[in-house]
């Protein structure tokens, strides 16, 4: 190419490179990222954040709206609502109505979180205690004098651990030794003798309780007697559960322990539009959300929006709903 004609070339080409970037930096500035906080690999949350995401990229992405997750769990998802660090929650029913209303001021010291709404409930959740076969642990109560997994702080179940542990009179000091592991280290350490035990609020299979079957011998435990009686008839949010049989090797009888759902909770301030199109891509897809995890096979959308919300329904949600005639 001569000079000259390089010289005529080079502002068209400016231009172009240059309205090209102004192009990226707009659909960037157009990109609306939702982020999800969840639970462990191995847990159902993980599922259920997944199979959203999916949803709402396959059916949003065109419009720019983009979803991920990242794992925690119940408490951490709640607080990173309200501090706006995440958008979406899935947590505990229990931590969802204890957030709103301000009533457990050791797990949630600044709630009220008022600004709270919620999306939908999900799949019901066991409080699901495994011990090690040798360690002889029966009942809860059994857990004194052991090595015990009492859960990583921020998880749902090392909140609602403490909760039992209120109420069957037990404090850390009881325990031979405490650990803070994530839920997706805990079947491993069972598994090699770290621990005796380890408590898990989980939606029913779970790979976690599958690998700390497979793994070694270990049985879960039934949690019941009269603090369990007591807790329930104390909070609405609980109800009496149980992991059937045979879900797990080993464990061929149903267990009765108590439990609660997994919900999915977002702040007031989430444009309204935002919210309808999530609930929109997850319950027009909603055959392809069931099959995601076998803890989903009952869910119904009619019960998924009436059922164990403590926080109102987020308005972008409630008018899909009404949309469909469900409320
Ligand atoms: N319920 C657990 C929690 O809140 C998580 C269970 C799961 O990941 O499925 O931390």
């Amino acid at each position: 190419m001569n000079r000259s004609l390089r010289i005529a070339l080079l502002p068209p080409l400016l231009l172009l490179a240059l309205s090209l970037t102004a192009l990226t930096s707009a659909n960037a500035a157009d990109q609306t990222n939702i982020l999800i906080g969840t639970g462990g690999k191995t847990g159902v949350y993980y599922a259920v954040s997944n199979s959203v995401c999916r949803l709402v990229n396959a059916e949003l992405s065109r419009k720019g709206i983009r979803c991920s997750h990242q794992e925690g769990g119940s408490v951490k998802n709640i607080n990173e609502v309200h501090s706006g660090k995440v958008d979406v929650a899935i947590a505990q029913s229990d931590w969802q109505s204890h957030a709103y209303k301000g009533t457990d001021k050791q797990t949630f010291p600044d709630a009220p979180y008022t600004e709270l709404r919620s999306l939908f409930s999900v799949h019901p959740e066991s409080f699901t205690l495994v011990a090690s076969k040798r360690s002889g642990i029966e009942r809860f109560l059994d857990l004194a004098g052991k090595r015990v997994n009492v859960g990583n702080p921020g998880s749902g179940q090392r909140a609602t651990m403490e909760v039992m542990m209120r109420y069957f009179d037990l404090k850390m000091d009881d325990f031979s030794r405490v650990m803070e592991l994530p839920a997706s280290e805990q079947a491993i350490a069972l598994c090699t003798g770290k621990i005796d035990a380890f408590v898990y609020t989980v939606g029913h299979p779970s790979s976690a309780i599958k690998e700390a079957t497979l793994y070694c011998e270990s049985r879960i435990v039934p949690v019941t007697g009269e603090p369990v009686d007591r807790l329930v008839s104390d909070h609405s949010f609980y109800s009496f559960t149980t992991i059937p049989g045979d879900l797990y090797k080993g464990n061929p009888k149903d267990i009765a322990t108590f439990g609660l759902a997994a919900t999915v909770v977002v702040s007031e301030e989430m444009d309204a539009d935002l919210a309808y199109q999530i609930v929109k891509a997850v319950f027009t897809n909603f055959n392809r959300f069931k099959r995601r995890h076998p803890a989903f096979r009952d869910l119904d959308p009619r019960q998924m929006i009436r059922d164990n919300l403590t926080a109102p329904l987020h308005e972008g949600a409630l008018r899909f709903y009404k949309e469909q005639g469900w409320l």
